[in-house]
């Protein structure tokens, strides 16, 4: 059975070599996810060649201003990848303050996104749901959007929907039962696995991209569909987004 890891750290794990070696054996679909375009060459490296992983360009939330100056990278790697991710906007506490500043950066990235055709985004909108959806409003042509481990509520989600949005749920996630009702409220064409590791957690230990298939079990009793059926949906859903991605860079790279 395929597993999908659509959005994983496999830098940041204690040894990424051995982690992104392990997923490339396993044959796991994953899509690496990076927080600065400073780490995208050297992550793009750790994918052993023909395997299913997948490299997204990324200026995660709570770095965007420190890193703002990396801009120039972010540009300057773009045309050589079909992912953008991690970017997006973090309202919580700490990062509060910096929001207006998070807020252009994150539109200077879909600008960017959208004059080079489009791109798959990973998207982090921690307390910043409603701003991160006007903000993707703007500038619908940056791509397809993947809301990452969203929480919002109903007439948010579908709200995201009717824009063309994705959702990528974890184990982490689907652990709480607000997740979980949050995860039900989703289109089910429109969903993919995620674990978030070495950050999402299960039973007090990071999980591995391998993982991903924990959220099969609890999709099965969300959708009332057997697991097998459930495989099926998001194998489906797969295909769908990489057809989407190598529309917006030949060959860009989830699947082949
Ligand atoms: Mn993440």
């Amino acid at each position: 059975m395929a597993v999908i890891d659509l959005h994983c750290h496999l830098d940041l794990y204690d040894d990424p070599i051995a982690i992104a070696q392990e997923a490339a054996k396993r044959q796991v679909y994953v899509l690496s996810v990076t927080t600065t375009p400073s780490a995208f060459a050297g992550t793009a490296r750790l994918a052993p060649p023909g395997s299913r992983i997948r490299t997204a360009l990324g200026l995660h939330p709570e770095l965007a201003v420190a890193r703002e100056r990396e801009l120039p990278q972010f540009e300057r790697h773009l045309p050589h990848t079909a992912y953008v991710g991690e970017v997006g906007l973090d309202g919580s506490k700490p990062h509060r303050s910096t929001l207006d500043r998070q807020a252009g950066i994150f539109m200077d990235i879909l600008m960017l996104s959208a004059r080079a055709g489009g791109r798959v985004l990973s998207i982090h909108s921690r307390d910043a749901r409603k701003l991160l959806l006007d903000l993707l409003e703007v500038e619908p042509m940056a791509g397809t959007p993947i809301l990452h481990w969203f929480s919002g509520t109903e007439s948010e989600i579908q709200r995201a929907a009717d824009m063309g949005c994705w959702f990528s749920v974890g184990p982490a996630m689907l652990a709480t039962a607000r997740g979980r009702a949050v995860a039900a409220a989703m289109p089910q064409d429109r969903i993919l696995p995620e674990t978030d590791g070495p950050f999402g957690m299960n039973r007090g230990r990071a999980l591995f991209p391998w993982d991903a298939a924990l959220v099969n079990p609890t999709l099965s009793s969300l959708w009332c569909e057997e697991e097998r059926a459930v495989e099926r949906q998001l194998i489906s859903n797969l295909r769908t987004l990489t057809e989407v991605a190598n529309k917006y860079v030949p060959q860009g790279l989830v699947t082949d």
